[in-house]
C-alpha cells in the first residue's frame, strides 16, 4: 500500500516527517500513516505542477487521450486492489467499490473521446473585414480537493478533464480516505504519466488550501465536499481570482406520485437511499408521497428496509456499512430523535446495530413515517440511512415542500403520466432529475447543482469545458 506523497514524480514525506493514521472504517484499526503535509508541501506541488505544463499542455489533444485511455485501461486491471483499498478506509461494500472503480475509470474514457474533439472554432461574423476563432487553452495549474464517500470516483472527475486539455494538477484527499488517491497516484506513475502532472499530497486541509489558493499560479479549484467548507474556500479564491467548480451537499427530494409503480419506486428507494449507508449527495433525503399510495410505499419500503445486511463492508451480502464517523452518528441520533418529538413515527431501524469486532458506527436502515417539513431531518442533508416520508396531496404541494430547500442538486420522480413527469422535472429546482429511477450518475453527462449545492459541471463536454480558457482571435482581412 502507498503511504507517501507524490510531488514532481518522488515518493516523498512531510518535511517535518510528521504523519496521520488512516483507519479502517469499520474496525477503527490503523491501516497505514500518511504524511501530513501543509503550506511548504503545498508550495513543492505547485512549483513540480508549473515544471511539467508547457510540456503537458504542448501535446496533442490526441496523445493525451492515449494516455487517458491507459489510465482507464489500468484501473479496471486494478479494480480488485482498489476495491479493497476502498472499501477498508471508507467502509462501503465491496461490490459497490467495485463498482466506483468502473464508474472513475469512465471519466477517463469519456474525456478521452472529448479530448479527441478538441478543437479551435471558426466563427462566422457578419463583418467582412476581419477573420474570426476561438482557441481551447488550458486554463494552467488547477487544484482538486476530494470527499471521503468516493475516493477514487470524485478523483477521477477532476483529473480526468484537467488532464484532456492540457492542465497540470496539485490534489488533496480527504484525510478519512487518502490511501485510494495515493494508489491511484502509484498508477499514474506506472502508466507512465510524466513526472509533476499530477501531484497528490495529504495533510492539513486548511493550511494547504489556502496555499493554493493564495497563490497566483493555481488558477482553478475544483472542489466536492461540504457546503460549509465550499463557502470557505469560495471566500479564499477571490484575492487570486480563482477559478472555482463546486460539487456540495445535496438535500433531495424523492416524489412518489399516486400513479406510479410502486415497487418499482420501492426498489428505486431503497438502492438510492442505502447505498454507501446513505452517505452519497444524491443520496434521495427526504420522500413526498400521495396520500392515496402512502401507506403501501412506507409498507413496502419498510420491509425491504428492515432486511438489509449490515456489517463489515469486505463481508459478501452487505447492504449497510459503517457510517465515516462519531460525528455522522450524533447526526442522524439528533435527526430521528428530533423528528420523533415532532410527531414521526420510527416503521423500521433508529439505532446503531452491533457488528462484532467494529465499532459503534453501523446505523440501521431507518424509516420515518408523519415525517414533515418542520423535522430536521426534511431541513438539513443527513448523509445516513435515514429515510423519512411525508404525505401529499396535490401536484402543486409536492412541488413546494420538494423546491423548499436551498439546495438543488437532485430531485426523483415516480409516475406514470408523461405530462405530469415532464411538468414536474421542469419545475423542480436542482440540476440533476432521475425519472422513475434511482441510478442517475453517468460519467458522460453533465453532474452538478444549482443553490447550495455548488456550480459548475462535471462529466462529458461540460466537465471539459471547466478547464478550458477560451481565447478569442480576431484578425483583420484585408479587401
Ligand atoms: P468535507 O467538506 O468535510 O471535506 C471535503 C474535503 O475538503 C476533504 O478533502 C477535506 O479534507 C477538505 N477540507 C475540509 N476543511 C477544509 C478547509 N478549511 N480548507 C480546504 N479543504 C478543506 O466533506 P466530506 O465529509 O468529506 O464529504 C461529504 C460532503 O460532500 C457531503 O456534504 C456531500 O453531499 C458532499 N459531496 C458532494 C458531491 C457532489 O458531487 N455534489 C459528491 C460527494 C460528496
Amino acid at each position: 500500500m502507498q503511504d507517501k506523497n507524490l510531488i514532481g514524480g518522488q515518493w516523498r514525506s512531510a518535511h517535518s516527517g510528521e504523519t496521520f493514521a488512516v483507519c479502517d472504517a469499520a474496525t477503527g484499526e490503523e491501516l497505514a500513516r500518511v504524511p501530513r503535509c501543509g503550506a511548504l508541501e503545498a508550495c513543492d506541488a505547485i512549483e513540480a505542477a508549473g515544471k511539467a505544463l508547457q510540456a503537458w499542455s504542448g501535446l496533442t489533444a490526441s496523445t493525451r487521450a492515449t494516455v487517458l485511455t491507459a489510465i482507464a485501461q489500468a484501473m479496471r486491471e486494478r479494480k480488485q486492489e482498489f476495491a479493497q483499498i476502498i472499501t477498508a478506509e471508507s467502509g462501503k461494500p465491496i461490490d459497490e467499490a467495485q463498482g466506483e472503480v468502473d464508474y472513475a475509470a469512465d471519466y477517463f474514457l469519456s474525456a478521452a473521446d472529448e479530448a479527441n474533439q478538441l478543437q479551435s472554432e471558426t466563427i462566422h461574423s457578419r463583418r467582412a473585414d476581419r477573420a474570426l476563432c476561438a482557441i481551447p487553452e488550458s486554463i494552467g495549474i488547477v487544484a482538486a480537493i476530494t470527499p471521503w464517500n468516493f475516493p477514487l470516483a470524485m478523483l477521477a472527475r477532476k483529473t480526468a478533464p484537467a488532464l484532456a486539455v492540457g492542465c497540470t494538477q496539485v490534489v488533496k484527499p480527504a484525510e478519512s480516505t487518502p490511501l485510494t488517491a495515493l494508489a491511484f497516484a502509484q498508477l499514474l506513475i506506472d502508466v507512465g504519466l510524466p513526472a509533476g502532472v499530477v501531484n497528490v499530497i495529504t495533510g492539513d486541509p486548511a493550511a494547504i488550501g489556502q496555499a493554493w489558493l493564495g497563490d497566483g499560479r493555481v488558477r482553478k479549484l475544483s472542489f466536492t465536499g461540504s457546503t460549509a467548507v465550499g463557502r470557505l474556500l469560495m471566500k479564499s479564491s477571490a484575492d487570486q481570482v480563482v477559478r472555482l467548480s463546486l460539487e456540495l451537499g445535496g438535500h433531495a427530494p424523492f416524489i412518489v406520485f399516486s400513479d406510479a409503480d410502486i415497487p418499482a419506486a420501492v426498489a428505486a428507494a431503497v438502492s438510492g437511499k442505502f447505498r454507501l449507508a446513505g452517505q452519497t449527495c444524491v443520496c434521495p433525503n427526504r420522500f413526498i408521497v400521495a396520500d392515496n399510495v402512502y401507506s403501501e410505499f412506507v409498507d413496502q419500503f419498510a420491509a425491504v428496509a428492515s432486511g438489509l445486511r449490515v456489517g463489515r463492508g469486505r463481508e459478501a451480502g452487505v447492504r449497510i456499512g459503517p457510517l465515516i464517523d462519531d460525528r455522522a452518528i450524533v447526526r442522524i441520533r439528533n435527526q430521528v430523535k428530533d423528528a420523533v418529538a415532532k410527531g414521526a413515527k420510527i416503521v423500521t431501524g433508529g439505532a446503531t446495530v452491533p457488528v462484532e469486532g467494529c465499532l459503534d458506527r453501523f446505523f440501521a436502515p431507518t424509516v420515518l413515517a408523519n415525517a414533515t417539513a418542520e423535522m430536521l431531518c426534511f431541513q438539513e442533508e443527513t448523509f445516513g440511512p435515514l429515510a423519512p416520508i411525508a404525505k401529499f396531496e396535490t401536484e402543486s404541494q409536492a412541488i413546494e415542500m420538494a423546491n423548499a430547500t436551498p439546495y438543488g442538486l437532485a430531485g426523483y420522480i415516480f409516475a406514470r403520466d408523461p405530462n405530469l413527469l415532464e411538468r414536474v422535472s421542469r419545475q423542480l429546482n436542482c440540476g440533476i432529475i432521475g425519472v422513475n429511477t434511482g441510478v442517475i450518475s453517468d460519467a458522460y453527462a453533465p453532474f452538478g447543482g444549482r443553490g447550495w449545492s455548488g456550480f459548475g459541471r462535471e462529466g462529458g463536454r461540460w466537465g471539459i469545458e471547466e478547464y478550458i480558457s477560451w481565447k478569442y482571435v480576431c484578425a483583420a482581412v484585408n479587401g
